[in-house]
């Protein structure tokens, strides 16, 4: 054998399982096996698997780089809940925490947001049948009365959470139809006076943030952002639609009002950032784990975010599996500031794993066992299968 060459660990198999259900927002989680005996955990965004088999079977599942620049970048979200699963097997084969892998962690635990939605959490399905009651009833439903929100504040703050976000393009009747992009003076009146009431009911030193998923056409979503301005929010996300790429638009917004804007959870990869960043479109950025990439393109959206004086606060709706590895990646980042948690009405989130529940406090402790530091909890998550249906296959 030539002194370059060593004997490579190989990756032997992969299994998922199948989705875990509606009321788990169809998480579905990724095991990759290897002739070491080693096994990496990680997400899978469903689908089948035939041809990640066919990338990755056989390959040294060591060199993270390597595989990411052959295959899994192409996979864009898919392929970095993918990669989470390689620095599992890594830090596995190191007996080394995945923060290690990335260069140490500058904090031992991590600040995490609650994504609360309004006065109830946000279930695809719940969303979409009280837009249609909302339509046809003509009245606002109960849990987006600004009561409701300021009720749910305080439930979650309570929790020790140090920083909030609610939704307000929620359904209203105030539309003109299903297409309306502006905003009434009724919805804008809603809108300012539940942010107004929610910072009074926590107080000045809790972090409020509001999210408006690009809902707006600039001159209204403008006028909202210049009309909350007196209650120093956190920031305010998404005020106009971020399909269309139009980074000057969301530029003018920026640069027009106090109230910080945030952007990027569609976006994947460090490129797409570059132009929000180069022409100052926003305050922070809210890359999403995995969708906007695993650890090697979430660090260098955030490096290039130093470079522009931007913190970012990660976007995150998955698994507790991709939970603690985005928890890794954040302990890295000198200017991260909170983790998402979209998860609260979620029982499986906080039993799936076999550290139970692991935010407390509005916190979450960076594990140092090797790899991910964490296990799954098999029997917790069969439970949410229907029985006779495998784990694995
Ligand atoms: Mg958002």
């Amino acid at each position: 054998m030539f002194a370059n060459e060593r004997e490579t660990m190989k990756i032997t198999d992969i299994k998922v399982t199948p989705s875990l259900g509606a009321e788990n927002r169809h998480w579905s989680l990724l095991k990759i096996f290897t002739d070491e005996g080693i096994v990496g955990l990680g997400e899978w965004a469903g689908g089948p698997i035939g041809q990640l088999k066919r990338m990755l079977i056989g390959r040294d599942p060591t060199n993270i780089n390597q595989l990411h620049y052959d295959h899994l970048w192409q996979m864009q979200g898919r392929g970095a809940g993918v990669e989470i699963a390689l620095w599992d097997i890594r830090g596995k084969q190191l007996n080394a925490p995945m923060h290690e892998l990335l260069g140490g962690k500058l904090r031992d635990r991590i600040r995490v947001y609650c994504d609360c939605h309004s006065g109830a959490h946000w279930t695809r399905e719940d969303y979409a049948r009280r837009w249609q009651e909302t339509r046809a009833s003509g009245q606002l439903d109960p849990v987006y009365e600004t009561s409701a929100y300021v009720s749910m504040a305080k439930e979650v703050v309570a929790e020790g959470y140090t920083a909030i976000k609610f939704d307000l393009d929620v359904p209203n009747p105030w539309k003109l139809d299903a297409y309306d992009r502006s905003i009434s003076r009724r919805q804008h009146h809603h809108i300012v006076t539940t942010i107004e009431s929610l910072r009074q009911a926590i107080g000045p030193y809790i972090d409020l943030s509001i999210d408006l998923h690009g809902s707006f056409n600039l001159a209204d979503a403008l006028r909202i952002c210049k009309d909350v301005e007196h209650l120093d929010l956190l920031w305010l996300e998404d005020p106009i639609r971020w399909e269309w790429g139009n980074v000057a638009a969301l530029a003018k917004i920026c640069q027009q009002t106090e109230t910080p804007i945030c952007t990027g959870e569609i976006f994947y990869g460090a490129k797409m950032f570059r132009e929000l960043m180069e022409q100052q479109a926003c305050d922070l950025l809210e890359p999403d784990i995995p969708h906007s990439g695993g650890a090697i393109e979430i660090r260098r959206i955030a490096e290039l975010a130093e470079m522009y004086h931007m913190s970012v606060a990660p976007h995150y709706m998955r698994s507790a599996i991709t939970g603690m590895a985005a928890v890794h990646i954040c302990s890295t980042l000198p200017n991260f500031l909170a983790l998402e948690h979209h998860s609260r009405n979620i029982p499986l989130w906080g039993t799936m794993l076999d550290i139970k529940n692991p935010i407390q406090q509005g916190y979450i402790d960076v594990p140092d066992g090797p790899g991910l530091g964490v296990d799954l909890d098999e029997e917790a998550i069969a439970a949410a299968l229907p029985a006779g249906v495998p784990l694995w296959s």
